[in-house]
């Protein structure tokens, strides 16, 4: 059997543990060698609190996954590829576009593979849904991105903090598979910015791109949740429903599961195959767009808003 890569996961929190552990424990291909967290740990794996001193104790280990917040992680990323580590990034894959462009030129300099993931991208439905539309065209789409911030970042005050990016941090895993299924290239047009009174990034978001495609992020939806993405062409109508894991063309369910349980382990997966492949992936147009609407968005301040 080849031996197992290596990986050191930082960051132990939410994602970390819902998502992150159980792909690593579940896979053939890699071993959680340690952790590095300033207060979290897994049970039964070496934990370090200082990423320096995991990469000065661990060579051994060829792979670091970032799992924080983007607004730290830039320091751990470039730390990992000076000491010749690959490196796996949460999404989204930094605070600023330049910070992510100057890590894919260390990572090239240094012929080590760099992944910014886009864990929506590996839903179940997003293939089968991008060859769909392939040589079809456009005549509208709609995005609608609600959910629940209480539910879904419990207490986490950087995502309304400066590079937190707020109702982006979902809606960009919305652009991530917008980017991924249109036939086409659109850009952004306008947008509308709803800021809590009290914080530094949006809570709700509306967005109109190129091509009568339209987006509506909203942090506020309680009871039950939608991720949608809705598009009508010359040869019929596809729905991605739940996050890109169900398809429905023509309103008859297609293809897909109702579980992001598969999203995690593919993203592992891939990393494998880059590191081995030699190879790196960093597709940045998601964030382009958010970038873009926080360029060009209008501002509107609504009611404060406390966890
Ligand atoms: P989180 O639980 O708030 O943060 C993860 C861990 O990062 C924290 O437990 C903390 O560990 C460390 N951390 C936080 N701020 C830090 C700082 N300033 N400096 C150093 N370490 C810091 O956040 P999360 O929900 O897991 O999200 C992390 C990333 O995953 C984000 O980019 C998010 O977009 C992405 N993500 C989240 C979800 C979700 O449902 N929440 C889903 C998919 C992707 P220590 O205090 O122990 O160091």
């Amino acid at each position: 059997m080849p031996e197992r890569l290596k990986v050191a996961l930082a960051g132990i929190g939410k994602i970390a543990i819902d998502q992150h552990v159980p792909a690593i424990s579940a896979s053939p291909d890699w071993e959680l060698a340690c952790t590095v967290s300033r207060k979290g740990n897994v049970d039964g794996v070496q934990a370090f609190t200082s990423i320096e001193e995991m990469l000065a104790e661990r060579p051994d280990v060829s792979v670091v996954s970032l799992a924080l917040p983007p607004v730290p992680r830039f320091a751990y990323a470039a730390a990992a590829l000076r000491a010749g580590r690959h490196v796996m990034l949460e999404k989204p894959p930094g605070a600023t576009l330049a910070e992510t462009h100057a890590l894919q030129a260390m990572a090239a300099d240094r012929n080590l593979s760099l992944f910014a993931t886009w864990h929506s991208r590996m839903a179940h439905a997003v293939a089968p849904a991008k060859a769909w539309l392939q040589g079809k065209s456009v005549i509208r789409a709609h995005i609608t991105w609600r959910e629940d911030v209480r539910k879904w970042h419990p207490g986490q005050d950087w995502v309304f903090e400066p590079g937190g990016m707020g109702v982006f941090d979902p809606g960009i895993n919305a652009l991530s598979i917008m980017t991924e299924i249109l036939p086409n290239p659109v850009h952004l047009k306008s947008a509308r910015l709803e800021f809590p009174s009290n914080r530094q990034t949006p809570i709700a978001a509306q967005l109109t791109f190129s091509d009568n495609v339209t987006a509506d992020f909203d942090w506020r939806q309680e009871g039950p949740q939608t991720w949608d993405i809705e598009v009508a062409t010359n040869k019929g109508n596809l729905a991605l429903r739940m996050g890109g894991n169900v398809l429905e063309i023509d309103g008859k369910a297609m293809a897909g599961e109702n579980s992001i349980m598969g999203e995690y382990p593919a993203l592992y997966a891939r990393m494998a195959d880059l590191v081995l492949a030699g190879r790196s992936e960093v597709d940045l147009s998601p964030m382009v767009h958010v970038a873009d609407a926080l360029t060009l968005g209008e501002r509107i301040i609504t009611d404060a808003f406390d966890f």
